[in-house]
Order: structure tokens, then C-alpha cells, then sequence
């Protein structure tokens, strides 16, 4: 008798516990030890392939072959600054209009966000920061451009945008009277890796595009470290390449 009710109680607890965790799923993920990326599977089975997946990112970049890959067209607009500080790092959300072809296809820039420190390496080295564009084309699928970010001189987005980030966490802000060119993110050479990946956050969904740009662009010391004192370190490890092909364009 004593045992059965002992049992009911840590059933009760158990399923309680369980309940709280899905609840709270998609907020609690982030880069600690508690719900780090170790973490980030268990948390919710939507999240499984953050631990099953073979084709996962970010990548320490090695064994790149050269190859003739087709160029990269950037068609990069001005547009209105739209920023949200989402919990896990800040975004600029990009209007329409915006976009890249790559081998006669199109797709949408959709918004940008940063890593600190970088996500993706080249053979071992890692850099201070690292920007991701995603763009996504109707039928859903992504294509990620990576762009390190070295200290250097300052960046015109960065000096744009970081004065007017929000005070609020998961509230996009239209900053009156101040546009940005996302193209001011891409260094002068437009020269590329590429290889399959995923999303660098949960989901971890797979089928992502990614280019990685060869060269890095310049970013001040002091919009790196503007940059830490919200998030300091909000980059997931590298992942396992499985054996995945990696080009490098040369021209
Ligand atoms: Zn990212």
C-alpha cells in the first residue's frame, strides 16, 4: 500500500515535470551548461535531430576542394532598420526585395543575425564574430551566406544598428529615419566554401545551403565587444562533417 501511493506520488512528479519542460521548451533553450547545445535534443522531441542529424552545422571547414562553382549574385537593397533582440542573439529583419541567385536561382534575404564567437571555422581558426544571411525561397528552402567578422575598422551596419537595438527581449523595432545595406556585410572578394548543413540553432533542420564566404569582413573592437555584453558567447560547437563534400570557389 505504502509503495503504491510512493509510486503515484513520483508518477505525479514525474508527469508533472515533463509537462513543464515541453511548456517551457521553446524559450529555455540557449548556450549554458543547463540548456546548452548538449541540452538542446532532450528538450523537445521537435529538437531530436539537434543529436540524430549526420548533415549538422556549424563546421570546422577543412579538406575544402577547389572548384569552378558558379558565382554568387548579390542583389542587396537599402532598406528600413528592423531589429529584434530574440533571446538568443540580435537580428535585423530585412524587407523585401532583397536577395541572391546562385546557378539561376533566387532567394529572398529575409533577415540577418550574429554569432559571438564564430560558428563556423577554417581549420580550427576561429574569429571574433560571424553573420548569417538567410534567405529563403517560396518553397521553404534555405540557403545561409556566413561571413566572419574580423576586428578591424568599424562597420557601417553595425555602427547603424547597434545605438538602436531594443531595450525590450522578442520585440522587433522599426528604427525611424535610419537604413541599412545589408551588402556592407560582404567583404570586397566574393569568393566562397560551400557545403550542406543545417540550422545552427534548434530545430537543427537540415537541407540548409550554406556559403561561407572565404575573406572576412572588418568590424571594430569596440562593436565586438558592444555585441558581448548582451551575448558573449552564443555559438553552437562545431559538428561532425560525416564524410561531407566542402567546395571552394576560386574566382
Ligand atoms: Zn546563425
Amino acid at each position: 500500500m505504502r509503495l503504491s501511493i510512493l509510486r503515484l506520488i513520483t508518477a505525479l512528479i514525474t508527469g508533472f515535470g515533463v509537462q513543464f519542460a515541453f511548456g517551457q521548451a521553446n524559450h529555455a533553450w540557449g548556450y549554458d551548461k543547463e540548456h546548452g547545445p548538449a541540452k538542446w535534443a532532450g528538450m523537445d522531441p521537435a529538437f531530436s535531430t539537434c543529436d540524430t542529424g549526420r548533415l549538422q552545422s556549424p563546421i570546422d571547414i577543412t579538406g575544402a576542394v577547389k572548384e569552378k562553382l558558379p558565382e554568387i549574385e548579390f542583389n542587396y537593397h537599402p532598406a528600413p532598420l528592423k531589429v529584434i533582440d530574440n533571446g538568443h542573439s540580435i537580428q535585423v529583419n530585412y524587407t523585401e526585395g532583397s536577395f541572391i541567385t546562385v546557378s539561376g536561382q533566387t532567394y529572398p534575404l529575409i533577415q540577418f543575425h550574429f554569432h559571438r564567437p564564430s560558428e563556423n571555422m577554417y581549420n580550427g581558426k576561429q574569429y571574433p564574430m560571424e553573420v548569417h544571411l538567410v534567405h529563403r525561397r517560396a518553397d521553404g528552402h534555405l540557403a545561409v551566406v556566413g561571413v566572419w567578422l574580423a576586428a578591424g575598422k568599424p562597420n557601417p551596419v553595425l555602427e547603424a544598428a547597434w545605438p538602436n537595438l531594443p531595450k525590450e527581449k522578442g520585440k522587433e523595432v522599426t528604427v525611424p529615419g535610419v537604413t541599412i545595406d545589408a551588402s556592407q556585410l560582404l567583404p570586397a572578394q566574393r569568393t566562397y566554401y560551400s557545403f550542406v548543413g543545417s540550422l545552427t540553432t534548434p530545430p537543427c533542420s537540415e537541407g540548409v545551403h550554406w556559403f561561407v564566404m572565404k575573406e572576412a569582413t572588418s568590424v571594430s573592437q569596440a562593436e565586438i565587444a558592444q555585441f558581448s555584453k548582451l551575448y558573449p558567447d552564443d555559438a553552437r560547437p562545431t559538428q561532425p562533417l560525416n564524410n561531407r563534400p566542402i567546395s571552394e570557389s576560386t574566382q
